[in-house]
């Protein structure tokens, strides 16, 4: 038989084109000659080798202009629609397989080189001193692989071959008939496909693998921060994706990140000790505890005592001061604050609105008694 390989002769003769005939004129060509010669229409004892070299001829004028590059906006070749021949005067063996040769010999990967294994995301949740002082994450998990033998793509594409569904037609009858429904088998570009044979066609590894990984996660790494474990992810074939680690520091009781991204701790003082001018004693996140003073007002940066930065160095603790004024005082509390009080009222300079006030009243009973005489 003819194959590819030895056509030797002019392909446009064979198909009666011209030699530039676009690919819309070529397959219409080939469509009118394979109709013509398709061997269960024609009983010509040469039927068989003319819609052999017809196939020739239209394969390698595709070849040709898909390899050459095609202008853009030439349609690529649709799938022949016409039926294959089928070698009815061979021996069965042989007609097996040269009809293999002609219609899968071509085969190709549904998708060839667009299917990668993709890069695996896996999430790190992590204490605050975990993350400042750096620790070891244990990561694990599953990771479905992708089929080595078929790319992950599942399944073979045969350009030369119309869908066994469909016919090549890229349609199906619908429901009702006059209506039609697009052909999900080779979704509606009439071309065969077959499944892999190792993974049946899905394009994945029948079973998860289950992965361990010690990670060490370093001091200072950042909230949102992402570790890659290079090689370690989803395999397919030779190739292996990479294994992407979001490290997220969880919430912490006593800290929190202010909007510049900066350790904050909000401490709750009373009202008197904020007014007294008091020392408080603030958390560290090294587990000690800072001073500092009620005079130094409500917001306060106590430098190297925050999140470790990546250069090592020690970032700043915001201390923000919530002034609480106390409910419900006892007894004992209210002699004290009448103490407090009587005080304040005797000294004018600590509390001039009530002074200016007082002098307010006292004018005011004065020009009244001075009216009523
Ligand atoms: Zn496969
Ligand atoms: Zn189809």
């Amino acid at each position: 038989m003819i194959s590819a390989d030895t056509f030797d002769d002019d392909p446009h003769q064979e198909l009666g084109v011209d030699v530039d005939a676009s690919l819309h004129d070529i397959k219409k060509a080939y469509r009118r000659l394979a109709a013509k010669w398709h061997p269960d229409r024609n009983t010509d004892p040469q039927a068989v080798w003319r819609m052999q070299r017809i196939n020739q001829a239209y394969q390698r004028l595709c070849e040709w202009l898909e390899g050459g590059g095609a202008p853009a906006d030439d349609p690529a070749p649709e799938p022949d629609a016409a039926p294959e021949p089928e070698p009815a005067p061979e021996p069965p063996q042989r007609a097996k397989r040269a009809w293999w040769e002609r219609n899968w010999g071509f085969a190709k990967w549904e998708a060839d080189g667009q299917v990668v294994p993709q890069a695996i995301a896996a999430q790190a949740h992590v204490e605050l001193e975990s993350a400042a002082y750096g620790c070891v994450h244990q990561l694990k998990g599953f990771i479905t692989d992708l089929c080595g033998d078929c790319a992950g793509v599942g399944r073979w594409i045969s350009p030369r071959t119309s869908c066994s569904v469909c016919s090549g037609e890229g349609r199906v009858p619908g429901k009702r008939s006059g209506q039609w429904a697009g052909c999900t088998h080779c979704g509606g570009d009439g071309v065969d496909r077959k499944p892999c044979e190792t993974c049946q066609g899905s394009g994945h590894a029948a079973k998860a693998r289950e992965y361990h990984f010690e990670v060490r996660i370093p001091a200072g790494l950042p909230d949102g921060q992402v570790i890659v474990l290079r090689g370690q992810g989803q395999r397919c074939g030779d190739q292996v994706s990479d294994i992407e680690l979001t490290v997220h520091i969880q919430p912490h009781p006593i800290f929190h990140w202010d909007d510049q991204g900066e350790l904050c701790c909000t401490i709750p003082v009373d009202l008197y000790t904020v007014l007294g001018e008091g020392i408080v004693e603030v958390p560290t996140l090294d587990g000690h505890l800072a001073k500092v003073s009620m005079a130094n007002g409500s917001q306060q940066v106590l430098l190297g005592m925050g999140f470790p930065r990546r250069d090592g160095t020690l970032g700043p603790l915001h201390v923000r001061i919530d002034t609480i004024t106390p409910r419900h005082p006892s007894a004992a509390q209210k002699a004290l604050l009448k103490q407090l009080a009587d005080a304040v009222r005797a000294d004018a300079t600590s509390c001039p609105e009530l002074s200016t006030w007082q002098r307010q009243l006292k004018a005011r009973s004065s020009a009244r008694s001075r009216s009523s005489r």
